[in-house]
Parts: structure tokens; sequence; C-alpha cells
């Protein structure tokens, strides 16, 4: 099976819309960011063009942009949108020149748009495009991915990601015995993250891409519920999410329906918020009158406070029981093992305030408002 970095990706996001992409063959149309990436992809690879005898000056990179810009802008439906993208796409390469229009010393670049296809496992291989190799000093190499998106993650995660591993297996497969950094370079945030993964990272994620081959091959199309069917393309045919089947018959008004839970829903929520002041409330008058019950009418508050286990100092712990063999009783050392030592009796009044000394305590206080009469009870707790 050939399976290629954004299958793996997409499948490890979402199954079903893998399947809905990748096996349903279901086109939707590229947004407009799609098109707006593309279309710096395109300037980009323009101007690192290995072929090219010199360098490009700005306008001939202004102009790569304009142009690819120009085949695809009638897609995006909305003036403003095209009108804004464009402005920024030529500010964008403008910024982007400036940084990296003249080569730096001792490096250039070996290809743009290197198509690969890596064995994986004898009866697989693992296909993408490299956006850009870059030779460096001492006969090392840069992988260059460019990401266009407007939202820069974090650099833990993009450790995680699958690309930067299949990136290394291309390198390890074409460029064998070089060493190779990758480099993620965020174009609209003028900003750049080089990783160079390790072994151990590499054979967990051998595992990951195993396991979306088998998905895939078992058919595994679970629908993965989150915040990416935000801007899933794919969403109306999920079957999460497309218009249900009403079948002939069934006579729900699903509107009212709709509208009733979310009346009740805002009602209990504000009626949460309400009680969590009146609580508030309740404990500043009995804090305030240093009481802790008060009547009022046909309803009485009563608190209580209670002590609980928040912490300890293990070594000193084991310091002081270990001695009366009492270490093991609390070998699990939680606050309830701890506080259960304490009631037990087995400790003298020196050993029981030595164990004390090492423990930390915090105060929970509850409290009760029930009616005077009857067995009608509300309890409320709080810290
Ligand atoms: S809408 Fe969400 S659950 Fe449905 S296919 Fe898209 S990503 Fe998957």
């Amino acid at each position: 099976m050939r399976i290629s970095y954004t299958q793996v990706s997409t499948y490890q996001r979402c199954p079903q819309q893998y399947k809905l992409q990748f096996v349903d063959r279901i086109r939707v149309p590229a947004g407009p960011e799609m098109h707006f990436g593309a279309a710096l992809h395109e300037a980009l690879s323009f101007m690192h063009d290995p072929r090219r005898l010199r360098p490009p000056s700005l306008e001939e990179v202004a102009e790569a942009f304009i142009r690819s810009w120009q085949a695809r802008e009638r897609e995006v439906k909305e003036e403003t949108t095209r009108q804004s993208l464009f402005e920024q796409g030529v500010d964008i390469m403008r910024r982007y020149y400036e940084r990296h229009g003249r080569p730096e010393e001792g490096r250039h670049t070996a290809a743009t748009e290197l198509s690969f296809t890596v064995p994986f496992d004898g009866q697989h291989s693992l296909t993408g495009r490299i956006d850009r190799v870059d030779a460096l000093p001492g006969n090392e190499l840069e992988i260059i991915d460019y990401k266009t998106g407007r939202r820069m993650r974090p650099r833990n995660e993009w450790e995680k990601d699958a690309q930067l591993a299949i990136y290394r297996m291309a390198a390890d497969h074409l460029y064998a015995g070089t060493k190779v950094t990758t480099a993620l370079v965020f174009v609209t945030f003028d900003h750049e993250m080089r990783f160079a993964l390790p072994a151990e990272a590499l054979a967990g994620k051998r595992e990951e891409i195993r396991d979306v081959l088998v998905g895939v091959q078992v058919g595994d199309f679970n629908p993965r519920v989150g915040p990416h069917c935000d801007w899933c393309g794919h969403q109306a045919f999920c079957p999460l999410f497309r218009a249900p089947v009403v079948p002939a018959g069934l006579e729900v008004d699903i509107a009212a329906l709709l509208r009733e839970y979310a009346e009740a829903d805002a009602a209990v929520k504000q009626q949460e918020g309400r009680l969590t002041e009146l609580k508030q409330q309740l404990h500043e008058y009995l804090d305030l009158t240093q009481a802790e019950r008060v009547q009022g009418g046909a309803f009485v508050a009563e608190r209580r406070t209670y002590q609980r286990v928040a912490g300890f100092d293990e070594a000193r712990l084991r310091e002081l029981l270990a001695p009366l063999n009492l270490w093991e009783q609390v070998k699990e050392v939680s606050p309830s093992a701890l506080s259960k030592l304490l009631r037990s009796g087995g400790l003298s009044r020196e050993q029981r305030r030595a164990v004390e000394a090492a423990i930390s305590y915090t105060d929970t206080r509850v409290l009760r408002v029930k009616p005077t009469r009857g067995s009608e009870e509300m309890e409320e707790q709080a810290e």
C-alpha cells in the first residue's frame, strides 16, 4: 500500500475524513486559505529554483506570486477576502525576500518540489513531496517545509507529528549517510523551527504509521470528533454532521425541542451561578458574625469545618514511622492512609505531634441549609 504524509495525518486526525477524502474520493472545493498557500508555495519555489543562474529580484518574486494568485483568485468568491489575501501575499513575499533574497554563505538549494517514495515494512511505501532541500557546509543537508497557515503550532506538537518522521525516513533513503535536519519555515510569521529527530522517536513514529496502515486496511473509519471538525471540508458528508434522514411518521418538532433544551440549559446555568453567590454570601455572614449556625424564617444554616491532609514530607514521615514499624501502613502515602494512621491511636502524643508536623492540612467547609421543620434539606459544600 502507498500512503502519503497527508493521508497519514488525515487518518490520525479523523479516520472518517480519510475515508471521505481518499476512499470515497469526495471532492470538496478548496477554501481561500488553500489557494493562498498554494500561490505562496509556487512563488517560494520560483524564488529558490536551483536551475536559476542568478538570484531573482524582488520584483520577479512578487510577480511570481501575483501570477500564481491570479490563476486561482477566481475560486475565492468574496471580493474583500480576495483583495485582502492578495495584499497579504505580496507583503509576505516582500518580507521573506528581505530575509532570504541573498543566499546564506555556504548554503545553496539542491532541489525544490522533490517527490519521494520510501519503502516501508517491505510491502508498503511512504510518499510525499519536500518543498526544498538545501546543501549546507560540511556535507549536511536541510529539508525545508513551508507552512503558510495562520496558526503556528508549538514546537512540541510538531515533534509528535508524523511529517518530521516521514521526512527523516525520506532523507535516510535519498541521502543515506548524510546528516540531515528539517526546518519548518512559517512564512506568514517570518519564523523558523529546526528539528533533528532522534532514532528513538523514529521507532515510535513507525509504529504510529503501522497503526494507520492497519486501520485503513481493516476499514476502521470511525469519525473522531474534535475542534478540527470546525474546518473539516467533508463535514457535509460526515455521518455525525450530515442532515438527518427523518423516517416517515416521525413527528417531532425539533425546533421546539432544541429551543426548550437551550432555555432549560441556560436557566440551570443561571441557577448554578446564583447558588454560588448565595453560598459565598452565607459564608461571609457566618465569618462576620463569628457563628457557625444561623436561623432565619423557616430555614437554618449550619457550617462544619473539616481538616483534610493536603500534602506531606515523605522523607520525614519515613524517618519517623519506619522505626515504629508503621511505615508499611502508609506505604501508599496518601492523605487517606495518613488520616487513618492518625485516627488509629497507634502513636504516642509526641509521635503524633511529629507526624502532624510533617503533614500540611487544608480546611474544607461544608454548609448545610435545611428547613427548620420537615425533612427537606439542601446541602452545599464549599472549600
Ligand atoms: S466533521 Fe469531524 S468527525 Fe466528521 S469527518 Fe470531519 S473531522 Fe471527522
